[in-house]
């Protein structure tokens, strides 16, 4: 009797071990592979000082992995205290007063326009299914003042959003890129149809933009590249015009290795010119291989394997552009 109760306990043991075995083999099929495993010290630095005081990107680094889903469950908007009423679909949800009612809608119809036209310049678009479930969530504000309690409430920070229309934040974790909000600024973005369109698709594009740099490399994206890009996504067919005095300024100022040109403007609209350049003389199909070796190698390399030019070459032609085509 003894002898045949110890055989059924070691069997017990036997049984449920295995069970425990399976229970974790389960778990660990559910943990997706962490994205960004080795990220250098260097970019990690690059992606907590991105746009920091010039740009519309709040940026930071999380190193500890972000757990799944990534639903919208968290967001600020879902909060019944805001009073922020929600318009939602299968890839976005807007959080917005009553009184934006309207833009809202508009905002929910210029988004899904920008899909196929993001997949066709960045590569790709980043569904919820690419998220972990996360659907983009764009908060709109009536005026200046509801634009900065907005913000000091999502990311609490002393920046100055004067002039500040729209607004992508962002998180890059070892799970991957997270998107924590677009924020459209009524003071400014409303002011057109044509306005709100580049405003939100110019946000939209920092996030599939950022959403597509593998961060396991050294990057150190220069802000031409990435506010020049956005520009050019959102205003499609149009070129920025210059004074002959920007252009000047354009010509002294510019290092194309440089993080930041000195002026706002030549960031923005001479990072897009940048990008017209670059259609005008590689073609559109050469800038989206350009784009896409970026991503992966950077600006140096993906200049000498598409267009066979140094990045200093590339410049100095880009300068001469700018007097040739009066933009
Ligand atoms: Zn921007």
């Amino acid at each position: 009797m003894k002898k045949i109760s110890s055989i059924a306990g070691v069997l017990l043991i036997f049984v449920l071990s295995a069970l425990a075995l399976v229970v974790i083999y389960d778990k660990g099929k559910d943990q997706k592979p962490l994205r960004y495993a080795d990220v250098p010290p260097e970019t990690v630095d690059w992606i907590n000082n991105l746009g920091k005081g010039l740009g519309d990107i709040l940026s930071s680094f999380n190193p500890i992995p972000r757990p799944t889903p990534w639903n919208n469950d968290g967001d600020l908007g879902q909060d019944p205290e805001t009073g922020l009423k929600t318009l939602e679909d299968e890839y976005f949800i807007f959080y917005f007063p009553e009184s934006l009612t309207k833009n809202a809608y508009l905002c929910q119809e210029l988004a899904h326009q920008a899909i196929p036209h993001l997949e066709d310049i960045i590569g790709k678009y980043y569904y919820p299914s690419d998220m972990n479930g996360r659907k983009v969530p764009i908060y709109l504000t009536p005026d200046q003042k509801s634009f900065e309690k907005l913000m000091a409430k999502i990311y609490s920070s002393d920046r100055n959003y004067d002039n500040t229309a729209g607004i992508t934040i962002h998180e890059i974790s070892p799970s991957g890129f997270f998107l924590n909000a677009i924020a459209l600024n009524g003071h400014y973005a409303f002011s057109s149809k044509a306005y709100t369109k580049n405003v939100l698709w110019h946000e939209m594009t920092h996030y599939c933009f950022f959403a597509s740099l593998d961060y396991n490399q050294y990057v150190n994206l220069p802000m031409w590249c990435y506010e020049g890009i956005a520009e050019y996504t959102s205003l499609p067919g149009e070129k920025p015009r210059f004074s002959l005095l920007d252009i000047k300024s354009l010509k002294k100022d510019c290092k194309l290795t440089d993080n930041y040109f000195p002026y706002v403007f030549e960031n923005y609209q001479g990072g897009h010119s940048i990008f017209c350049y670059m259609e005008e003389a590689y073609t559109l199909s050469g800038l989206k291989k350009f784009l896409k070796s970026t991503y992966k190698e950077g600006i140096p390399r993906a200049m000498q394997n598409n267009f066979s030019k140094t990045i200093n070459q590339f410049e100095a032609d880009w300068k001469e552009s700018l007097s040739i085509f009066n933009w």
